[in-house]
């Protein structure tokens, strides 16, 4: 943030959209779960952890479309094959057909339309297609067996619930095969129970077989693609956000987020801190030691800030260069305070000999600069990042190696003019009442 040429300089920030797997270098961040979970693979379809969880949550609402409108289809499969059946069947045997078709099919379609259509969905579609699936094709299959056996072959039905269960109704694999392997096993069952011959239910059996290896295979390949794009991107929105060369969150993460809290604090009436920490004498050690080796400190020093934030709205960013900022939610004066002291402790126990450094202590330090306000509905927060901003350069100017804190000089500040003397372009964070 200090002005001048080095302050357009940012190596090795940015969002990038590369998904790299590579181990993290040392001193950066470690994997993310997802990342973890692409690295190693998932060949029994599923996750660690509550990874599981998270995707199926994700494949339950992103399914729900197509699964209201499968349902829609699965009615007018029904209707089209009764009429269809009513053509060629006699009379008493469509009476049979019926009866099941009204006793069984109604209350699973209607359930599960239900279900489907209330608030409940993500927390009963699970269960009740679970149930439901394999209670509509054992349906759907004995009312093709009765039709064989009134000599009316109907087991391009069968195929087509198999189809249905394997593709139609957002199941995973494993649940899609077991529904689907019940469906087949039901085919047996009620072809003895009105004895088909042997000749038929060969014929008949070996369909289903290839219908059911031919839907396994294409519907676990189908959720190993649709489990690796979830995978691929999470990980796409979680590289956007971090720093490419440290790992930590980048400077849009930190801007979208203040952005986010300040409102927040606003309402809340709460104490916000920010602390922008500046490498001391950065030049000097890359000029040294190499650009590598100050890649490598960069690495060292974000982490080391990461570990100082650790409640769930305090977050350490990047802000670019060897800049670094830090913001806490609910900190008063004396939280930023010791937060930048146990910073300052920190990177003093990470030992960076620091040899080119006209300090005296040849090791490597930091300056910090600090605001602490309670944010007002009637400014943004662009006064707020100024106002430390103003306490980092009074840091480098009183010696370096220490922290400034403003607080009170916030009501003064006039956002644009930028040290004493500055011209005064204009209140740019003044919200203006005729918005
Ligand atoms: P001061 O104490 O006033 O902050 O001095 P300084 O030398 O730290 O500050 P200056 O702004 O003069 O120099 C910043 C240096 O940071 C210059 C640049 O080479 C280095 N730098 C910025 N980004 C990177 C990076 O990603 N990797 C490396 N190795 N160096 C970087
Ligand atoms: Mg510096
Ligand atoms: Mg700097």
């Amino acid at each position: 943030m200090k002005s001048g040429a080095d302050a357009s300089r940012t190596p090795g920030t940015g969002a990038t959209t590369r998904i790299d797997l590579r181990p993290p270098p040392a001193g950066a961040a470690p994997l993310s779960s997802h990342a973890l979970q692409l690295q190693r693979g998932f060949p029994r379809l599923k996750f660690a952890g509550s990874l599981e969880a998270e995707f199926r949550e994700v494949h339950l609402a992103e399914t729900l479309p197509q699964v209201r409108r499968n349902l829609w289809l699965a009615i007018a499969f029904v209707v089209a094959f009764s009429a269809l059946t009513h053509l060629v069947l006699a009379a008493p045997v469509n009476k049979l057909l019926d009866i099941i078709r009204v006793a069984l099919f109604t209350p699973i379609l209607g359930i599960g339309l239900a279900v489907v259509y209330s608030p409940l969905y993500r927390r009963l579609y699970p269960l009740v297609s679970q149930i439901g699936a394999p209670l509509f094709g054992i349906g759907v299959t004995v009312l093709a067996v009765i039709a064989a056996s009134h000599g009316v072959s109907l087991i391009a039905t069968v195929v087509l619930v198999s189809i249905y269960i394997f593709f139609m109704l957002g199941m995973t694999f494993y649940s899609a095969l077991a529904s689907s392997l019940l469906v087949f096993a039901s085919y047996f069952i009620s072809a003895a129970a009105v004895g088909l011959p042997a000749s038929v239910q060969v014929i008949d059996g070996g369909v289903l077989v290839f219908t059911n290896v031919i839907g396994a295979m294409v519907c676990y390949t189908l959720e190993r693609a649709t489990r690796t794009n979830y995978l691929e991107e999470r990980l796409l929105i979680e590289t956007a956000s971090r720093d490419g060369l440290t790992g930590i969150h980048n400077r849009r993460l930190f801007d979208e987020h203040v952005d986010r809290i300040w409102p927040q604090a606003t309402r809340d009436r709460a104490w916000l801190g920010l602390l922008l920490i500046d490498i001391d004498h950065f030049k000097a050690y890359n000029d040294y030691y190499g650009h590598q080796a100050g890649d490598e400190c960069l690495r060292q020093v974000a982490w080391c800030l990461n570990r100082c934030s650790r409640r769930p709205l305090d977050i350490a960013a990047r802000y670019g260069g060897e800049e670094f900022a830090i913001v806490l939610y609910d900190a008063d004066r004396n939280h930023v305070d010791e937060a930048a002291r146990r910073i300052q402790a920190e990177i003093e126990s990470l030992a960076i000999v620091h040899a080119a450094s006209p300090a005296a202590v040849k090791q490597l330090t930091v300056s910090i600069g600090a605001a602490c306000i309670v944010p007002k509905a009637s400014r943004t927060y662009y006064g707020f990042i100024q106002l430390a901003d103003e306490a980092l350069y009074d840091a480098k100017e009183r010696g370096r190696n220490r922290v400034v804190i403003m607080d009170k000089e916030y009501e003064q500040l006039c956002t644009g003019a930028f040290r004493k003397g500055a011209p005064i372009p204009r209140e740019c964070d003044v919200v203006s009442r005729a918005q």
